[in-house]
């Protein structure tokens, strides 16, 4: 049976052309990073060439990119590593600002520093899943020491405007951390001084959503931003986190980055690769055209985030009167990967936290199913997707008793 993968924000596919820049840093050049030997100047000269491509992506200096384990401990980093240095001295307890919508790796972070004695606020988001700079404007006090937004949503795949909110951010005197996870390697991201992100001083990103492997990301941290590290050893990462570099999956994120920063320039030349999408607009294509397949096929169903700014390959779909949980087994046994809420909290029978955050009840969150589209899907996965899904909803509403009440309802 054909396999397809839309489940892309959850990870991404390796690109072959990652996994063979990073083959040899497990085999010839194992060397470590610290050592002096030639082995140890091999793998130090590729993790400075992997930094220098990642800032290029960033548009930022290399010194200010920290290689982490992944977007959960870049985010831990970010809230605990900037709220440590700055509550040590202070006489009243530094105020943190961040939404309700974030990743759990900075809502968990966020609840973990307020059950320390921190004084945490979690702005709620418009229907939309938007945060109102005017909700940020009105939430910062005199304390406040950082504020923490996502810039693209993992469910939904909404943009805030990160830009004027970290400039509200730097106006009220607070430094500005954003969850860029779901943005890197689908945005333009430009952390120069004259750039969009200029008032952003930390930024997360994690490899495996930007066809890296798992276990690799990155924390950008403004060279002006003082950091209180928040694992103790080396002095690795210029003392901003100690710890043995992971050289193979730094090669690996390198190699992603300079892979995205050709796809992200429209019209660029195709990777290469046999399939797939040249550019964010033609992804955006293909995730659009999904999306109205399916919009104009099943009755009773809707985009979460509709109308709103959206990362192109994203999209969240409510089908009323079933369970997501159904339907994304429905489909894996036809061979199509999707996933129902965020991935990351599987096993959770809760409702997921963005969409009853945007005011979705919990029986459509429940009945919400998450695409995400990769950079490899095709034009002929999407229409096979099409095929499949509708089918896939009516069959379980078949089974739903208030489908049929609905109905019966109608024919009333
Ligand atoms: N932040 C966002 C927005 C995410 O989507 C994820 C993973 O799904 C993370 C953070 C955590 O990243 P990692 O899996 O690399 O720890």
């Amino acid at each position: 049976m054909q396999r397809i993968y839309m489940d892309a924000n959850a990870t991404t596919p390796l690109l072959p052309e990652v996994f063979e820049a990073m083959r040899p840093f497990y085999i010839e050049s194992f060397g470590n990073a610290s050592s002096i030997h030639q082995q140890g100047q091999q793998a130090r000269a590729a993790v400075d060439h992997a930094r220098e491509s990642i800032a290029h992506l960033l548009r930022c200096r290399a010194s200010e990119i920290v290689f982490t384990s992944g977007g959960t401990e870049g985010d831990n980093l970010a809230l605990f590593g900037i709220l440590n240095a700055e509550n040590s001295a202070a006489e009243e307890p530094a105020h943190l600002i961040t939404t309700q919508v974030e990743h759990h790796a900075v809502l968990h972070a966020a609840e973990a520093l307020a059950a320390r004695g921190l004084d945490v606020t979690f702005l709620p988001c418009t229907s939309a899943g938007l945060i109102e700079p005017e909700a940020l404007r009105a939430a910062l006090k005199p304390n406040t020491k950082l504020v923490s937004i996502m810039l693209a949503n993992n469910e939904t795949g909404t943009i805030q405007p990160i830009a004027e909110l970290a400039a509200i951010a730097h106006a009220g005197g607070a430094l500005f951390h954003t969850d860029a996870v779901q943005a890197a390697g689908k945005l333009a991201l430009d952390l120069s001084p004259k750039g969009a992100l200029k008032d952003v001083d930390l930024l997360t990103l994690s490899g495996h959503k930007m066809y890296a492997p798992q276990g690799i990301g990155v924390l950008f941290v403004r060279r002006s931003v003082r950091l209180a590290p928040i694992f103790h050893g080396g002095t690795h990462e210029r003392q901003r986190r100690a710890g043995t570099e992971n050289v193979p999956g730094i090669v690996a994120l390198g190699k992603a980055a300079e892979l995205a920063e050709r796809w992200l320039i429209a019209g660029a030349q195709p990777l290469g690769l046999a399939s797939g999408s040249a550019n964010p607009a033609e992804l955006r294509k293909l995730r659009d055209h999904l999306e109205q397949g399916i919009l104009s096929t099943v009755e009773e169903s809707g985009v979460n985030g509709a109308g709103t700014d959206r990362v192109a390959n994203t999209t969240n779909l409510y089908f009323d009167h079933i369970e997501a949980e159904a339907l994304v087994i429905a489909l894996d046994l036809k061979g199509l990967a999707v996933s129902g809420g965020s991935a990351c909290q599987s096993g959770a029978t809760e409702p997921s936290h963005v969409l009853t955050s945007m005011g979705l009840s919990d029986n459509r969150a429940r009945a919400s199913v998450r695409l995400s589209l990769s950079r490899l899907t095709t034009a002929e996965e999407v229409d096979y997707a099409l095929a499949l899904i509708p089918a896939a909803v009516a069959r379980l509403r078949t089974l739903s008793p208030t489908y049929k009440k609905a109905e019966a309802l109608t024919v009333a």
